[in-house]
């Protein structure tokens, strides 16, 4: 049996369990006969896509979970059961192609227990193997609307017929992939001067309208450019937002990041030399604090409170 996590835009279908939300899985229909113009591959279609076998949820796996069914109208459905949380791999569908394709949803309402939602509420409470994967769906689903055209010619781009992951041209053959877009993220050190205390470099990044919150602080980060490398990268970034310079950069560990399709790389490096001043159009304010008395620092989950927890744990700290 294929199962199948169920999208709208950026959010996820998920049922309210004992544990909280968890991402629900539908079962699919049985597999489509090929279309009769032959230049579609059956296995692809617009609102369903495949994940990588590698990510399938065994990490994840909780059989604790309740067997559940739903009332919808005069029918009870059995939406789900735990042998959804024991599939080998998994696809991710639009709630379009769910409806397209008669499958059923249940009625999403105040009390229902279902509801769709945004991955940035998820990733803090699913395992990393299950939001990875939720990450990985929510970029396939986008770059399938993004290239159903020809980039160069604006002719209707079809699936490649292999089983590699490519929109093709017909007319032009030009071959359009899912783009990772690569982003370093930098924790920069260095000792108090006044009481040896390790410190971190952070910054309030400036935002637009109004805001409840006060604002985070968050590590330096931007996007890798064209034929610059990734160290190149730290060093440019770090002397645009804050002006000084960093030595001994040392790569920690990744994180895919599907707004809009990043691949987070988190690195460290040490203060070097220069007084802080902030790029204005980018930051409000920006200086290094001492591990012990951070300010609100951005959410557990995220590559940037792992590589703050990095530090803080050195010092024999958890945040
Ligand atoms: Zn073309």
């Amino acid at each position: 049996m294929t199962h199948a996590f169920v999208f709208r835009d950026d959010t996820l279908l998920c049922r309210q369990t004992s544990d909280g939300w968890w991402p629900l899985q539908v079962q699919l229909p049985q597999s489509t006969p090929q279309s009769e113009d032959g230049e579609r591959s059956p296995t692809y279609q617009v609102g369903r896509v495949a994940l990588l076998e590698s990510l399938a949820p065994s990490h994840w796996l909780s059989d604790s979970l309740p067997k559940s069914s739903v009332e919808s109208g005069h029918q009870a459905i059995e939406t789900d059961s735990v042998d959804t949380f024991t599939a080998q791999s998994t696809n991710a569908v639009t709630d379009t192609y769910a409806l397209a394709h008669n499958m059923v949803l249940p009625a999403i309402t105040d009390h229902s227990g279902y509801d769709f939602l945004p991955y940035r509420q998820l990733i803090t409470q699913l395992p990393i193997a299950l939001s990875t994967q939720i990450s990985q769906a929510i970029q396939l689903l986008r770059w399938q609307q993004d290239t159903q055209f020809c980039s160069r010619c604006a002719t209707p781009a079809v699936h490649t017929k292999t089983d590699e992951r490519a929109m093709v041209c017909p007319v032009c053959q030009l071959r359009q992939y899912p783009r990772v877009q690569p982003c370093v993220i930098t924790a920069i050190t260095r000792p108090n001067p006044t009481t040896g205390e390790m410190q971190i470099l952070l910054a309030q990044h400036r935002r637009h309208g109004v805001q409840k919150q006060p604002a985070m602080y968050g590590l330096i980060a931007g996007f890798v450019e064209v034929g610059e490398s990734l160290e190149h990268a730290v060093v440019r970034e770090v002397a645009e937002e804050v002006n000084i310079s960093v030595t001994d950069i040392r790569y920690v560990s990744s994180q895919p990041w599907p707004f809009p399709s990043n691949l987070m790389l988190g690195f460290r490096a040490t203060y070097a030399e220069g007084d802080i001043v902030i790029q204005e159009e980018e930051l409000t304010h920006a200086d290094f604090f001492d591990i012990s008395n951070l300010p609100q620092i951005p959410f557990k989950g995220s590559i940037a409170y792992e590589l703050i927890a990095l530090v803080a744990h050195e010092q024999g700290l958890s945040l």
